[in-house]
């Protein structure tokens, strides 16, 4: 059999058709498609604005800049979290402090975050970065309304959840992404996740002032709009205004975005599906756990807003499991070594023992094979060498 790996992208005809015609025409970047990508994908998630950018770092690290993070800002985030979350904090001098997770969903836990905002006089923080961990929905109108009682901004993290929703207190499906109770958004279309660009990301809003600073720092700093400019000397001019940077996606990625956005509702269908097919096959075995979550689906035509970028077990003997699938060629993955254990962290002052859900969830968590081109067969190996090891 052909090796397994956890996530892998799906690129079809006429993704490859998309990406050629782009290169036969007039723009190889800075043309017609990118905004087309943008409007797209606002119209997939419910918001209003879009920019695309060259990654979902690159999005993080201009929504900082956007929100004014400076060496006096203070930013919550969740250490299980891909480290970028965190970083794009850093990159604007900021601090950040992590809260743990709930052990239930591996999210950050809203009242972990409540009791380290009680903690300090008003003003103290500054933000929240909550993340939609391996596809699973962060109740952001709760998020919101705390966020609110400290004066906090929200930028939602929801690279692992383009499709993804909660229903909130009137019932309604949230899109992630859809920026109704975050501020910003952002996605990544790395080939591991949902839309693949290669390198890619996006960001979401219905903040026009915010919409308006994404697209000057995204480029240099740079606007060319009459009505920005301070001074005009003719056609030609233009004005640094602010110090950005060169984040920009070529068009002829924004044109595989766009092919590939066609098919991410088929693409969400298959990823659903086959938690299920998990969820059945794991729901009874001693020695594996699945996150609470994730066994919702098990439930008579329950819907669920999971948009399964990963699928996560919990065993006893994760590095035994993870080499026993190995041997069989099946690239199982661990999602994440807790940010705040990493050096650079460390370094500054976090350590081992700061958040034990986290670590205790590290130890014990593997990310199964997901996406949608894994076939039934494959999938059914899968579970067969789990269940064989765990015995
Ligand atoms: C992938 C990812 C990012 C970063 O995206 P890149 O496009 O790789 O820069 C940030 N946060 C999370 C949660 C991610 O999974």
């Amino acid at each position: 059999m052909e090796p397994i790996p956890y996530g892998r992208q799906h690129i079809t005809q006429d993704d490859i058709d998309a990406v050629v015609a782009t290169l036969q025409s007039d723009f190889l970047t800075q043309g017609p498609k990118v905004a087309e990508f943008e409007q797209s994908f606002a119209n997939y998630v419910g918001a209003k604005y879009a920019v695309a950018v060259s990654n979902g770092t690159a999005a993080l690290h201009l929504c900082a800049m956007a929100l004014g993070v400076n060496e006096k800002s203070r930013v919550i985030t969740t250490p299980i979290t891909f480290v970028a979350s965190a970083n794009c904090v850093r990159y604007c001098g900021g601090t950040i402090e992590f809260v743990d997770i709930d052990p239930t969903t591996a999210l950050l836990d809203i009242n972990k975050v409540r009791a380290l905002l009680e903690s300090k006089p008003k003003g103290y923080y500054t933000g929240i970065i909550p993340v939609d961990f391996a596809g699973n929905t962060v109740n952001l109108e709760e998020f919101r309304k705390l966020a609110d009682e400290y004066g906090l901004w929200i930028i939602e993290d929801a690279c692992h959840a383009p499709g993804g929703y909660f229903i909130d207190s009137n019932g309604e499906k949230q899109l992630c992404g859809n920026s109704n109770y975050a501020d910003l958004a952002i996605f990544s279309f790395h080939p591991v996740k949902h839309i693949a660009t290669g390198e890619g990301g996006m960001i979401t809003t219905n903040d026009e002032a915010l919409y308006q600073k994404l697209l000057l720092y995204r480029t240099h700093g740079i606007t060319r709009d009459p009505q920005l400019l301070e001074e005009n000397h003719g056609p030609w001019y233009m004005e640094m205004q602010e110090l950005g940077y060169n984040y920009r996606i070529p068009d002829m990625l924004c044109a595989l975005g766009i092919s590939q956005l066609q098919r991410a509702d088929a693409g969400l269908a298959r990823r659903r599906g086959i938690a299920k097919v998990y969820d059945e096959a794991f729901a009874y075995v001693d020695g594996i756990e699945i996150l609470q979550t994730a066994t919702e689906a098990l439930q008579e035509d329950s819907e669920t807003g999971h948009a399964y970028h990963l699928y996560v077990i919990k065993v006893a003997d994760r590095k035994g499991l993870y080499d026993f699938l190995r041997t069989h060629n099946i690239f199982a993955q661990v999602h994440y070594i807790p940010a705040h254990t990493m050096p650079y962290y460390r370094d500054l002052g976090f350590k081992k023992g700061d958040y034990p859900e986290a670590e205790l969830y590290y130890s014990q968590c593997l990310s199964l094979p997901m996406y949608p081109s894994l076939t039934a067969e494959e999938q059914e190996f899968v579970i067969e060498k789990v269940k064989e090891f765990v015995k």
